[in-house]
């Protein structure tokens, strides 16, 4: 809710934000929808292309199966009805990037709808409804030369099989679109049907928003914001765009409906087009593809083959391991940090222990390396490694620490490194001894305080003589020849 002051204090008129989502995801399938070109991101421009997918005259496209069970798993995993006799249309339009002036994709019977899932909103749980989910394929790429004024095109990615996952006008914030977009996300990458990177344009979300007098049942006029690509720019886009409406109709002007693009940079938003309308397209059937139809048979199989997805994990953990729920959220938050918790936990037994090192080293590795969690790529058999040489006292927790980013940047193997480097625990206790010696003699004032009972004390010269042996001691061997020099 969006409340106005007067310069006087006298309220003025609220305000209320509808927005509803339109995703569209990349499908992590090897090929594309209609030909057999690869769908690898990246690449020399016009390498992975054929006549299909640069709409050369003549040619005829072949559904890719996988496509279809990919939209499918999306659609049962959001709670969607599949409809069980679907048709492809063409969308008909011209751009450069799309060399056969038509796109196909679904309209009049799209392969789900009807579906919805669950967000947390700071009001408790909310439902976003899901419209429907269509396949289709996505266009090349312009890629504008400033320097010397003109455009390339690049059809590597003309022909990757997309989903479009529309919602209902569902949600009344920019924390309720993340919340949203978070979910989708995370269900998305458990099931493995995409990799949901936003910078890398393999899930987009377009924004339709409208504001509207609190208390009116009649949606306002919306506009689209396209292509946004974090949810920063998301968020910062939803705010920007809210303000701009509600200065219209506070000045008795009207919205138009069009097409905006979002300058992150700037932070405002101009006019692309007006926004068209489906009869703009001109949509027909598409006549090079036979309807499609699923069998219960084969939706029973799709169905069957249905990971685990967040909220099952979740409640098995909590009967499995009996970690704190803190826990259960964090090591679920990322399909690749479940993959690693559970796989290293089968091979050392220490749930906790493991979720340690997860929630706290990594989680500080990854925001220092700026990285995504689905980016981690140590094995975690040498987490369960580590694990055991602290257990066993090969090497104390610092040493433990720095092996670990060892292990976390470039997967090394612990046992074989820790060897290497000489950075076993020293159980000579003469060693020690002489370390906390030096220790004693060069920290008057502590030992004096100490002495004194200051208890504290001990903590500070267990830690200098932790550092004279340069981690590789057990701290309480080191406090138990503490104790004994001082006494
Ligand atoms: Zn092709």
């Amino acid at each position: 809710m969006h409340k106005k002051q007067c310069g006087n204090g006298v309220e003025m008129k609220q305000y209320e934000i509808v927005i509803g989502l339109e995703v569209h995801v990349e499908l992590a399938t090897k090929t594309k929808i209609f030909c057999s070109c690869s769908t690898q991101f990246g690449g020399e421009p016009n390498t992975h292309t054929c006549p299909v997918c640069t709409g050369m005259p003549g040619t005829l496209p072949a559904l890719n199966k996988k496509v279809v069970e990919y939209a499918v798993a999306v659609g049962l995993a959001t709670n969607c009805e599949i409809t069980r006799y679907s048709r492809f249309d063409r969308k008909n339009y011209f751009y450069p990037d799309n060399s056969q002036n038509y796109q196909i994709s679904q309209l009049y019977l799209p392969i789900c709808k009807n579906g919805g899932i669950e967000i947390e909103t700071a009001e408790g749980k909310k439902t976003v409804g899901i419209h429907e989910i269509h396949m289709e394929e996505d266009a090349g790429k312009l890629v504008h030369d400033e320097k010397r004024n003109c455009s390339y095109v690049d059809y590597n990615r003309s022909g990757v099989p997309l989903i479009e996952i529309v919602s209902e006008p569902d949600m009344g914030s920019a924390d309720e679109v993340i919340a949203y977009l978070e979910k989708l996300r995370l269900i998305i990458c458990y099931l493995g049907a995409s990799d949901c990177k936003l910078q890398e344009g393999s899930m987009r979300a377009d924004i339709n928003l409208s504001v509207r007098e609190a208390g009116v049942k009649k949606l306002g006029t919306r506009t689209e914001m396209k292509n946004l690509n974090s949810f920063r720019a998301i968020r910062r886009a939803i705010e920007g765009e809210k303000e701009r409406q509600i200065a219209l109709l506070e000045e008795g002007k009207k919205v138009i409906q069009e097409t905006r693009r979002w300058d992150d940079g700037k932070g405002i938003s101009y006019p692309m087009r007006s926004k068209e309308d489906a009869r703009d397209y001109r949509y027909f059937p598409e006549p090079d593809l036979a309807p499609l139809v699923i069998e219960e048979e084969w939706l029973e199989n799709i169905r069957e083959r249905q990971p685990e997805l967040r909220d099952e994990k979740m409640e098995r953990y909590a009967r499995e391991y009996d970690l704190p729920e803190y826990d259960i959220s964090i090591l679920t938050s990322a399909k690749k940090l479940a993959d690693i918790f559970e796989a290293a936990t089968a091979l050392c037994q220490k749930p906790k222990k493991v979720s340690n090192w997860l929630m706290v080293e990594t989680m500080r590795l990854l925001r220092e390396r700026e990285m995504d969690a689905e980016e981690l790529s140590f094995s975690p058999g040498h987490l369960a490694g580590l694990i055991e040489l602290v257990d066993g006292k090969t090497i104390s927790g610092t040493v433990a620490k720095e092996v670990f980013e060892k292990i976390f940047d470039e997967d090394i193997e612990p046992k074989t490194y820790i060897e290497e480097k000489g950075l076993k625990t020293v159980k000579d206790e003469s060693a020690i001894k002489e370390a906390v010696r030096r220790v004693i003699e060069e920290n008057p004032q502590p030992v004096a305080d100490y002495k004194g009972g200051k208890t504290k004390a001990m903590g500070f010269l267990t830690g200098q003589a932790m550092k004279a042996m340069k981690g590789k001691a057990d701290p309480s061997a080191i406090n138990k020849i503490l104790l004994e020099l001082l006494s």
